[in-house]
């Protein structure tokens, strides 16, 4: 599981930032990758990491602020030029179906593929499969704005064979049962737990990735103990009352939440295009003041999760 940032700049395009748009790869857990937010030219920033189209499975839009949407109609029409392609499923806040169809529409394009578009008005499970949980929190932007909740499920237990041989337990049809945590009666007339016979359970891992908002609690549902929370941090903090009334946080804000929500590893991104790349250090130094484990992401910036 790895996020690689495609787009990390807020609001317009600099000559080192694209606008945001944020790729989670699940090639190893589910062959698919996931896109968060699809700014202009996302589909250029895919091409140039080696991301295939063919692959996406599932877009989640934050906001329909142009800055996170614009990408969208080339992106899913690219697409359609590719042959056999897989159903894409679009989230999005109201309003994101009548954009997708007005486009399509007027330009006389087409899909050759399913989109399955799920607008979304409040709070819910969007996603709850055999590996994945996703919820939504509505965060405090100036246009209805949603934040994501990723879960993975924790991995079923192997049973740990070492333990077995030790225990004289040859293999044979009862390991599927032991394996099931059922109890079994072997040939030899002993009667054993499988639960006894499990190695570690392995934790599924979580994290958020918000879109545009000032501090709130919603950030703080969203984020409680992920291993991995995305926020925006678009203004350093002498700027907390302009970022703040264009709903906005500051690095200092973005910090404070990580804090609060006891995550394991902050990572900003939507920089003013005021900042440029040599700001990055000052940049994340005042996040790191009050929550140390903070990186800043840059376009193509890549961040295995653990
Ligand atoms: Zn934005
Ligand atoms: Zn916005």
């Amino acid at each position: 599981m790895k996020l690689i940032f495609l787009g990390t700049s807020a609001g317009t395009v600099t000559v080192e930032r694209n606008v945001s748009a944020l790729l989670l790869d699940l090639i190893k857990e589910r062959n698919t990758l996931w896109l968060f937010d699809c700014g202009e030219a996302t589909q250029h920033q895919m091409l140039k990491a080696k991301l295939s189209l063919a692959k996406l499975e599932k877009i989640f839009i934050t906001h329909l602020h142009g800055d996170h949407l614009f990408g969208l109609p080339g992106l899913l029409t690219t697409r359609s030029l590719m042959q056999n392609m897989s159903p894409l499923t679009l989230y999005g806040p109201k309003g994101i179906k009548q954009f997708i169809e007005t486009v399509i529409d007027i330009s006389s394009s087409w899909l050759t593929y399913k989109l399955d578009i799920v607008e979304i008005e409040h709070p819910m499970t969007l996603v709850d499969d055999q590996t994945f949980i996703v919820t939504c929190e509505a965060l405090s932007h100036r246009v209805l704005c949603f934040g994501y909740r990723i879960v993975e499920k924790d991995k079923s237990p192997r049973l740990d064979i070492e333990k077995l041989n030790a225990d004289g337990i040859l293999f044979g049809p009862h390991y599927a049962k032991l394996k099931l945590g059922q109890i079994v009666q072997l040939d030899d007339g002993r009667v054993i737990d499988g639960r006894q016979y499990w190695g570690a359970v392995k934790k599924g891992r979580k994290l958020a990735i918000l879109g545009d908002t000032v501090p709130c609690d919603a950030s703080i549902i969203l984020a409680k103990h992920v291993d991995v929370l995305v926020h925006e941090a678009t203004q350093k903090h002498d700027l907390v009352q302009k970022a703040n009334e264009r709903g906005h946080s500051t690095t200092v804000q973005a910090a404070e939440i990580a804090l609060k929500s006891q995550v394991k590893k902050l990572i900003i991104t939507h920089i003013s295009p005021r900042y440029c790349l040599e700001n990055n250090q000052s940049i994340v130094d005042e996040c790191r003041k009050i929550f140390v484990n903070t990186e800043i992401a840059s376009d193509f910036s890549e961040f295995e999760i653990e």
